[in-house]
């Protein structure tokens, strides 16, 4: 089975996604990797969502990444006499340090850093950043605020502080949790919500020891200060739109995603675009055109992903936005122009030689037209450099970890086959002919363009390159 798309597919399971015919439905349409957002699942149903993610794995035999999403440190409002109450545009509005409050003219907020971390002149944002207000006085109890965009607020509704550091961990006590209940289930990817600064990360990247790669979502404007910075201490990042569309303007995200995607694909790091993509199709059939306009921009700019959210964990056409989101990518894929733009933002290599070997591997399967090119990877650096280049050939990345063949799976580009390690430099090329001819790559006379590190399983060593014929001998 082969996939003729470069750019990837994330979807988010839930109620509207979670049985094994689903799974496969969603695959069969075009999912590579599947998100389970712990926001909204128990230890039990992760353990059945995986479980039942590589039952579908082992059927269609090819590999499937899960990410798991942890929740990172929400705030969220206390409780409310009554459940909710109206908030009116103009007045003043206290908000005390507590679970509850009493009276009507007070808001609850349970989270002390606020209180310690919140100036005068800040803006404080309710329920995705339907209610504003703005931040008048401040003690370490209470802030007393006016309210600049009213209405009604409820019960636990997220509070966003865009433009406060605000001094907490990055993992809260149930991520840690989370985190090491999805570790014990060998899942691929960890995504982290509402980063705030490289340390945030480190600490991910600590806890996971390796044994998931780590994603950060870019949605706290404080984030962008350091973007370089974070992003080279992750393994891929996300750019969350939900949450960045409540904390900057919404006119400013799209500059936001062009910078992400250009500082990620600079750096070689796989970028996912998220939320909202195709979100009419929670309940139509047929997306806007302006969502299909923008699933195609992301593609255009050559992400390495676009995600689905609701639309596949909630909605009520989960594999038809699958569907739709495959038909886009592989539109705008077999555009002149998609080629066109990727050419002209080709990257220089980095002063590295296996980015030198790597920009030389583009050249040469370009300048003869080469089938395929193929790439042994142990620690998966060899084939993010393949997809760093966003070359007009496939990419197969070998390996002999299975873990690795499904982390990669949300690159750019890359087809990856878990095999045995290559014996000797004639395994190297004979398997990487074999293997692109079984998988349907290449046909018997067509050339192949190996890439390796010498000597094999030395991670992260890049540096052959070698152009063998395609015989058609199955392994
Ligand atoms: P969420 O993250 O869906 O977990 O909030 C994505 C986003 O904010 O865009
Ligand atoms: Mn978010």
């Amino acid at each position: 089975m082969r996939r003729s798309r470069k750019t990837k597919i994330v979807a988010t399971l839930g109620p509207a996604s979670h049985t094994r015919d689903h799974i496969r439905a969603l695959f069969v349409a075009g999912v590579d990797v599947f998100r389970i957002n712990m926001s909204h699942t128990s230890h039990g149903n992760l353990t059945t969502l995986v479980e039942t993610v590589r039952a579908v794995e082992s059927e269609v035999g090819r590999p499937i990444a899960i990410l798991v999403d942890l929740q990172g440190p929400k705030l969220r409002l206390g409780k409310i006499e009554g459940g909710e109450r109206r908030l009116e545009t103009g007045k003043t509005i206290t908000l005390v340090r507590a679970e509850t409050a009493a009276g009507l003219e007070e808001l609850p907020i349970p989270h002390a850093e606020i209180f310690a971390a919140l100036k005068a002149g800040s803006s404080l944002l309710i329920d995705d950043g339907k209610v504003r207000l703005l931040a008048e006085r401040v003690t370490d109890s209470r802030i007393d605020a006016t309210i600049i965009q009213g209405g009604m607020v409820k019960n636990n509704k997220g509070v966003n502080l865009p433009d406060t550091l605000l001094p907490i961990p990055a993992l809260t006590a149930k991520d840690r949790s989370d985190l090491d209940y999805a570790l014990s289930l060998n899942i691929d990817w960890l995504a982290l919500s509402f980063v705030q600064r490289p340390d945030d990360v480190a600490e991910l990247r600590k806890a996971a020891a390796g044994r998931a790669g780590v994603m950060t979502k870019l949605e706290k404007p404080s984030a962008f200060r350091v973007l370089d910075e974070i992003i080279s201490l992750s393994d891929a990042v996300m750019v969350a739109r939900g949450d960045l569309g409540v904390e900057l303007p919404l006119e400013a995200v799209p500059g936001r995603q062009k910078q992400i995607i250009q500082a990620a694909r600079h750096a070689g790091k796989p970028v996912v675009v998220a939320t909202q993509m195709l979100e009419s199709m929670i309940l139509s059939p047929i997306p806007t055109r302006a969502e299909v306009s923008d699933v195609a921009n992301a593609v255009f700019e050559g992400a390495d992903a676009v995600m689905l959210s609701a639309e596949t964990a909630s909605g009520a056409f989960p594999a038809e936005a699958v569907a739709m989101m495959d038909r886009i990518a592989q539109s705008v894929e077999t555009d002149p122009l998609y080629r066109n733009i990727l050419n002209a933002q080709r990257q220089d290599p980095e002063a590295t030689l296996p980015d030198a070997i790597l920009h030389a591997v583009h050249d040469v399967t370009h300048t003869i037209n080469a089938a395929a090119i193929v790439c042994w990877t142990k620690s998966g650096s060899t084939g993010l450099r393949a997809a760093r280049e966003r070359p007009d050939a496939p990419i197969l990345a070998l390996t002999p970890i299975r873990e690795m063949a499904r982390r990669l799976t949300l690159a750019w580009g890359l087809h990856c086959v878990e095999t045995e390690d290559a014996h000797d430099l004639d395994d190297v090329a004979q398997r990487a002919c074999q293997i692109a001819f079984a998988q349907g790559f290449a046909k018997p006379g067509e050339r192949v363009v190996i890439t390796a590190g010498l000597p094999l399983g030395t991670p992260g060593a890049t540096n052959m390159l070698r152009v063998a014929f395609v015989t058609g001998k199955n392994p």
